[in-house]
């Protein structure tokens, strides 16, 4: 009977509110009738709680009333025990978006790990939705099904999110796992030292995991002795059916100078791609970020920031946060007038910035000359100003590689494309590199 009344209920909610908000607030919840004019609907998450409640909360008791039931009040209610349901690549259907509940994570117990990371909060679509029913599998059944997990895709798209959500999810289940969780800076830094300082214990303490997560493993590319390490870790592990989750941004394929044996074993178990999210998934993920933050957005105004950023959730994330402390330090109320102009500030710079502008400024922090950095000229004081260069024009511009080679003079494009990756990989563990590019970004865009 409730089901009944709840699905007429929900049928009239799907045609007047968005799909993103339809599927993010009310996908997975149900009616249950409590006493004579109470009913509790139950919600999957905490943010369907508070959007039910604060802004649904009257079309809600319309629509029951109008379905018989004439409540006096209604509570929301988050589902304790969420259908655990296992998710596998097989069963996931492309349109089937929004959210998908798991119980919230407590882990608490692997410092490491940042709990704010986990599936609850993971809003799916068609871009990681494959990617999201493989960890969450994984999150059930570690080390059975896909091993190694080898997750990648761009910046910002949720794959460090993703693979922590599924040490939180695991540690949920059974506090017990040793969950192992590195970036591979870190695990570079680390085996290094204990090489430098003869430091004991490095590999067992990378071998005597349960779980070993990696994130960014591109990172390995061109660190000969890290790898051979690497490879000896994995092989012990994979023997002895322990889970290995790997992100990257590009496939093990496309991961430069990684040596063949250890590009065939991240192929072994599950490669799989995330995408960029499609619009609805960008408004989903706005709705639920602001009202994480207690805050409601006008539809409108989720609507603009999804289309102005459609790539980078992270860049998403941050005008969210940036429209919502603007407005309340100055106690507005968010509206698309404020974030037009928010957002306007931000586009500026990028439109203004062009290639002559990185080449005169890295040239100007290096102190030499616009005409040497053009040059052949193979000094060694103006050959990494010139590298340095080019990866600026290729990550703040994304300019093709034979165009990066023509803003520098240059025919032959595959030096932009050496220049770029060995930036790229001097970039984490070159301290001082990172500074000098840090310094150039910063004058660029000031
Ligand atoms: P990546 O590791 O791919 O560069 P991150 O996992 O660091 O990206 O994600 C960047 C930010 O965007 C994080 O704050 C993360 O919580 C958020 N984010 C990414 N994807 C999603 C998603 N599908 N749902 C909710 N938040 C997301
Ligand atoms: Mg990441």
């Amino acid at each position: 009977m409730s089901e009944a009344v709840w699905n007429s209920v929900l049928a009239e909610i799907e045609v007047s509110v968005s799909r993103a908000s339809f599927v993010t607030w009310f996908k997975n919840t149900a009616l249950e009738k409590s006493g004579e004019d109470k009913v509790t609907v139950l919600v999957p998450n905490i943010f369907a709680k508070q959007q039910l409640e604060v802004k649904f909360n009257d079309t809600i008791k319309g629509l029951l009333k109008k379905n018989g039931v004439d409540a006096s009040s209604i509570s929301y209610t988050i589902r304790s025990s969420s259908p655990k349901k296992e998710a596998s690549a097989q069963s996931v259907k492309p349109s089937d978006d929004g959210v998908r509940p798991l119980p919230i994570t407590r882990s608490g117990t692997n410092p490491v790990l940042n709990e704010k990371y986990n599936f609850e909060n993971y809003i799916v679509g068609s871009g990681n939705e494959l990617a999201y029913a493989a960890c969450q599998s994984i999150a059930l059944n570690p080390g059975t099904k896909y091993n190694p997990l080898f997750i990648y895709g761009g910046v910002g798209l949720g794959k460090t999110h993703l693979i922590q959500a599924v040490g939180n999810g695991i540690l949920a289940n059974d506090p017990g796992t040793k969950i192992v969780y590195v970036s591979t800076e870190t695990f570079v830094n680390e085996f290094l030292d204990s090489i430098r300082f003869k430091k004991q214990g490095f590999a067992d303490r990378y071998r005597s995991a349960d779980v070993l997560i990696v994130d960014d493993i591109q990172f390995i590319a061109g660190k000969e002795k890290t790898q051979e390490e690497f490879f000896h870790t994995f092989n012990a592990l994979h023997q002895s059916n322990k889970q290995i989750i790997l992100t990257s941004d590009k496939p093990p394929k496309a991961i430069p100078t990684l040596e063949e044996r250890l590009r065939s074993r991240f192929e072994w178990g599950m490669a799989i791609d995330i995408q960029p999210p499609d619009f609805e998934t960008r408004q989903a993920i706005i709705q639920t970020k602001a009202s994480n933050q207690g805050v409601i957005l006008p539809d409108d105004v989720v609507e603009f920031l999804a289309k102005h950023i459609q790539t980078n959730i992270r860049e998403l994330e941050g005008s969210l946060n940036q429209l919502i402390a603007y407005c309340e330090l100055r106690g507005l109320e968010p509206d698309i007038a404020t974030a037009q102009a928010l957002l306007k500030g931000k586009q500026h710079r990028p439109k203004h910035l062009t290639p002559k502008n990185i080449v005169e400024k890295t040239s100007q922090h290096f102190d030499i000359a616009v005409v040497e950095i053009m040059s052949p000229k193979r000094d060694k004081s103006i050959v990494v100003p010139r590298q340095i260069a080019m990866y600026l024009l290729r990550s703040e511009l994304h300019l093709s590689f034979p165009k990066i080679a023509t803003e520098l003079g240059r025919k032959d494009h595959t030096t932009a494309i050496h220049s770029v990756d060995k930036v790229e990989r001097m970039l984490t563990d070159d301290y001082v590199t990172r500074q000098h590019i840090q310094e150039i970004r910063e004058s660029l865009h000031a």
